[in-house]
């Protein structure tokens, strides 16, 4: 592993300044990043360690309805809150449905947001991959694809972005909030991970020493928590990434859909927000035809980017399951299995 620098600022302010300097970045539980610099795809100068700094440890409920949850906040404290869970039950599930019991207890919420791609390619450093190095090819795009993007990928790259918990956030419009060299500032969660485009190396909106400190909810979210859940197919029922997943999340009123939220994951580079699909769902009876409808919308500009066309269909059939889960109800504890199609379809509970 190269040489590198460590420290551990005690304020946010010396954190941001700390990782000022190129070849910076930021060290929170370190379950994806440690694996990275071994594996020696990320070669840091400097390791700025977040994981003292007071006060982003928290999840705070703010006057106005929102809730904000800090950045050093671990995935399992976060998802077995018990007001957290059943506020925002989508999201409990996402995260529980994530990597395994030990790697929740200590990855952060800032950390999840901000994990690389799971490409085979990117962490092999004997193979091509513009996104590890800019502009040496892709071994992806004639190699073994079928977890590969289709929708959003670009003749550059064709990995997705692997986070279940970034799929409900995006869903539910959830905003992160950063420190930068020139101050505070927050961006939709929508804008924060980016396309491929020409450019696969850049993962995210994020400039260079910006610091997540905190993800917030805003009120309207919690208006969903009666028909919210998410749903995650893969190769194992634990401790696996998605193939395909989707979160659902339902505001029915008088027997219709007031409104429909909806997220893929495995699908592209970024959280995929349906914004299409939700459309085609407003004021409309929760049906398997309007689920149907926009299970279509929602992969309508969907293509196989090597061996996945298997995949389009696969998202379409998770997002007609999700909202039907979701149209029933959301229950009133996880179910044994959480996001797991193998699950009771109408979300009743195993003792
Ligand atoms: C075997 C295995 C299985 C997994 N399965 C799943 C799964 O099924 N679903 C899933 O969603 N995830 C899965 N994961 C990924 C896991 O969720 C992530 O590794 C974890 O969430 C990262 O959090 P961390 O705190 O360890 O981040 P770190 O590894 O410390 O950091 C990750 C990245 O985020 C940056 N960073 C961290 N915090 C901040 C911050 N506050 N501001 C700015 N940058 C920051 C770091 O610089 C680094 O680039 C799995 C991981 C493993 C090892
Ligand atoms: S798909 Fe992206 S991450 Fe994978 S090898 Fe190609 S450029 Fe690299």
């Amino acid at each position: 592993m190269k040489p590198f620098d460590y420290v551990r600022p005690a304020t946010v302010a010396e954190a941001v300044a700390a990782a000022a300097q190129p070849g910076a970045v930021y060290l929170a539980a370190g379950t994806n990043l440690l694996d990275l610099m071994k594996g020696n795809v990320s070669r840091p100068d400097r390791l700025v360690d977040v994981t003292h700094l007071g006060g982003l440890d928290r999840i705070e409920h703010l006057a106005d309805g929102a809730l904000r949850i800090g950045a050093l906040v671990r995935n399992a404290d976060l998802a077995h809150d018990p007001e957290f869970a059943s506020a925002y039950p989508a999201i409990a599930e996402a995260l529980l449905s994530g990597a395994s019991a030990q790697l929740r207890n200590t990855a952060t919420v800032g950390g999840n947001l901000l994990q690389r791609t799971r490409c085979a390619y990117f962490y092999d450093t004997a193979s091509r991959c513009n996104k590890r190095e800019a502009g040496s090819g892709c071994d992806a795009r004639d190699g073994e694809n079928r977890s590969h993007a289709v929708l959003g990928w670009s003749d550059s790259c064709i990995a997705t972005h692997p986070s279940d918990f970034c799929v409900p956030l995006v869903a539910l419009d959830a905003v992160v909030e950063i420190e930068g060299g020139n101050g505070r500032r927050e961006i939709a969660l929508d804008e924060l991970h980016r396309l491929p485009g020409d450019t696969p190396e850049r993962d995210t909106t994020l400039e260079p020493g910006d610091l997540i400190v905190a993800v917030r909810l805003p009120p309207a979210a919690r208006g969903f928590a009666a028909h919210a859940r998410y749903l995650k197919v893969r190769e194992r029922t634990s401790y696996a990434f998605a193939v395909v997943s989707a979160a659902a999340a339902l505001l029915i009123e008088n027997g219709k859909i007031k409104q429909a939220r909806l997220g893929l994951g495995g699908v592209a580079a970024k959280p995929w927000r349906a914004r299409a699909a939700e459309d085609v769902l407003k004021d409309v009876a929760p049906t398997a035809d309007a689920f149907q409808e926009a299970a279509w919308r929602a992969l309508s500009d969907a293509k196989p980017s090597g061996d996945n066309a298997f995949k389009i269909e696969l998202a379409r059939r998770i997002v007609v399951r999700a909202l039907t889960l979701a149209a029933a109800g959301t229950p009133a504890r996880m179910p044994a299995l959480p996001a797991s199609p193998f699950a009771s379809t109408s979300g009743a509970l195993h003792a």
